[in-house]
């Protein structure tokens, strides 16, 4: 489905970028992984990966440097001929109340979740333009559409790429590309297990209550959400069958922004 593509999935050596990364080399295509993690472990996924009979290399990109990040794109233009799919993936957590949100937080997560958004799509976007063809899909958030409390520069950067992904779409709708952002309630995922720890010390409770009484509090089905669930909508996103969803913000969150 996706032979001869090269996908750029930004925050990839863990989670939910992992599991897209998986479910686009199975589709064939071509993969530049990017984000943190030890040699080791960025030889063991380029060996998993390239497995499935595709391309796979990694970029050591730091998603908080506009140069770095618009190097990711040029980069894997010149290792594989073009950056078809897009997926803006990175993101970090915070949680904090607003009058003690440390500064450089905040503005770690605004340069990881949303600027490098804006840098990444900008760089790609003239090689799509020029292909008549690209997908770029926006890992926003359940916090993209709704707030929760202590998590003001998650909500505030969630919010932003939700409106980024809108206006790309509009300007991209007549060039064979679509922008879309997948909007998850809580994967349990490296960010989350983090959350799930600093809980249950703030509240002096164990694990498995923080997880239903606090985590999955919003989140009516009271289970989380897949990894391989968010995978398998992106890969539809990328697909032929999608080419009409375009500047959507697709809820796969348990029913929780349906209260
Ligand atoms: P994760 O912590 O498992 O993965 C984050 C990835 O981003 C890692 O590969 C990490 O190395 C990379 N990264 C972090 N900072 C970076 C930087 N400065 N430069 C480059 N890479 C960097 O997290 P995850 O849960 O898989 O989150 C992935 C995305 O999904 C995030 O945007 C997150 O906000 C979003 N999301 C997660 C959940 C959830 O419940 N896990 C829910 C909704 C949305």
């Amino acid at each position: 489905m996706l032979n001869n593509k090269t996908a750029v999935i930004t925050g990839s050596t863990s989670g939910i970028g992992l599991g897209i990364a998986r479910a686009l080399a199975q589709a064939g295509a071509n993969i530049m992984l990017n984000g943190f993690g030890d040699n080791a472990l960025i030889v063991r996924l380029g060996l998993e990966l390239s497995a499935h009979d595709v391309q796979v290399r990694h970029h050591a990109a730091d998603m908080t440097k506009p140069a770095e990040v618009t190097a990711l794109i040029r980069d894997t233009e010149s290792a594989f001929g073009s950056v078809d799919i897009l997926v803006n993936n990175a993101g970090i957590q915070h949680v904090a109340p607003i009058d003690e949100f440390p500064e450089e937080k905040w503005s770690a997560i605004q340069n990881i979740i949303l600027n490098s958004s804006f840098h990444a799509t900008k760089a790609a976007l003239p090689g799509m333009k020029q292909r008549g063809w690209g997908r770029i899909i926006n890992l926003v958030s359940a916090h993209g559409l709704v707030a929760s409390p202590f998590k003001s520069a998650y909500v505030t950067a969630k919010h932003g790429l939700v409106g980024l992904t809108k206006t790309v779409a509009l300007e991209t709708a007549e060039s064979g590309i679509t922008c879309n952002a997948i909007c998850p309630g809580y994967v349990r995922t490296p960010l989350v297990e983090n959350q799930i720890e600093a809980q249950a010390a703030a509240h002096n409770l164990p694990r498995d209550r923080v997880i239903r009484e606090v985590i999955l509090a919003a989140q009516p089905t009271k289970r989380f959400v897949e990894i391989e669930e968010v995978a398998a909508l992106a890969l539809y996103l990328c697909g032929d069958a999608a080419k009409s969803i375009t500047g959507a913000s697709i809820p796969i969150d348990g029913g929780w922004t349906a209260r």
